[in-house]
């Protein structure tokens, strides 16, 4: 499809991309969807361009994931839909619910000095996020379905442009482990002791007093998350409302035990972090930065943001407006710093964190 591959993007499409009528070769991966039965009329829309951009013609399986039973009408309405399989699986208790340590009459109190914060008083926001960041990945029907790749969605998400080759391959044939369209500033708000808790964890898992974030893997991505000194986090993420990747990605050891003592240091009912800073963090330490790919031609809106790919040969095939797109010109946008980050050979420089 594309022959040099599109501008601002180094990370060049330079594979033979499955021809659009190929209906024989998959991924084995499907979508992967958190949402309540309020939301079936945004699901459906959301679904309704997944599927007439991309889905219709590959024909790939959903799973809808609820804290709450589905309702016969959520179920007939979101398989009616796609022509591929639908799951419909429940989140009980044992990961959408308070961990022992936590004191809830604390988190409770802090959530009510919140109401400055996005969702900052939001008790439901917090276990979705938690759920979100430690647990989806090893849902009982995640685990069962065993895809290699999964593709998150959200209700009320549009997807503007034609998607005539395979996402999922193309992350398989180039060795990619995490994709995204947007990448945003976190509001610092929601996160104030989240970088201390990862220095913390990073330097108790290195060896010795010199850590290097570019450790175990060397070339990082961490510049994208902080500068050479690794003090502070910019609030960088990439965002999850859109995600593509690798199902074992977050099956790792390095992301278990991560996500494990991030949980009992409390900050997901505490504070509220995140999902976004939370993947994007651990993956910008621990994944080598030619293993991100930023899906520059898929365009997508999540809320009032939207990327909307520039490229000239790219605009027949979409219905956004280019000149609204994040990516450089918005200052919530993280994307020169992800290129930046990618392409800056001599950022890679050692970080002492300090005893
Ligand atoms: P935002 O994108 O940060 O504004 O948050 P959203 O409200 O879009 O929530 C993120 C995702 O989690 C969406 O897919 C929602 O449908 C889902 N979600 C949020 N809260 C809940 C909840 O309490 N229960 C369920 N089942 N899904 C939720
Ligand atoms: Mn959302």
């Amino acid at each position: 499809v594309w022959t040099t591959g599109p501008p601002h993007n180094p990370n060049q499409l330079s594979v033979d991309l499955p021809p659009a009528d190929n209906r024989t070769t998959r991924a084995n991966a499907g979508f992967v969807v958190l949402v309540r039965n309020s939301e079936l009329v945004q699901m459906i829309q959301s679904m309704y361009d997944v599927e007439q951009r991309f889905n219709k013609n590959f024909d790939y399986p959903w799973l809808f994931l609820n804290e709450e039973p589905f309702t016969e009408e959520f179920k007939e309405r979101t398989t009616a839909i796609t022509n591929g399989k639908t799951h419909y699986g429940f989140v009980d208790e044992s990961m959408w619910s308070y961990p022992s340590w936590i004191n809830q009459t604390l988190a409770a109190e802090r959530r009510e000095l919140m109401s400055g914060v996005p969702y900052g008083t939001s008790e439901s926001y917090r276990h979705m996020c938690r759920f979100q960041s430690g647990f989806f990945w090893r849902h009982p029907l995640f685990l069962e379905l065993n895809w290699e790749y999964y593709w998150r969605v959200e209700p009320n998400v549009r997807y503007y442009c034609d998607i005539d080759y395979d996402p999922f391959l193309y992350m398989k044939q180039n060795n990619k482990k995490y994709g995204f369209t947007i990448s945003f500033v976190e509001n610092a708000g929601t996160d104030p002791s989240l970088w201390h808790v990862v220095r913390d964890y990073v330097s108790a898992t290195a060896e010795g007093k010199r850590v290097y974030f570019n450790r175990p893997v060397k070339d990082t991505l961490y510049r994208f998350i902080t500068d050479h000194t690794g003090e502070n986090y910019n609030q960088c993420h990439f965002w999850t409302n859109f995600e593509i990747a690798r199902s074992d990605l977050w099956r790792t050891d390095a992301y278990q035990t991560f996500f494990g003592y991030l949980d009992v240091k409390g900050g997901f009912f505490y504070e509220r972090w995140g999902d976004a800073p939370v993947h994007s963090i651990f993956a910008a330490l621990y994944l080598h930065k030619d293993e991100f790919h930023y899906f520059h031609d898929i365009g997508y809106r999540h809320s009032v943001y939207e990327h909307c790919p520039k490229s000239e040969t790219l605009a027949s095939r979409c219905y956004c407006d280019p000149a609204k797109t994040l990516d450089y010109s918005d200052g919530m946008s993280c994307l020169t710093r992800y290129m930046d980050a990618l392409m800056d050979s001599n950022l890679d420089k050692s970080i002492t964190v300090a005893e």
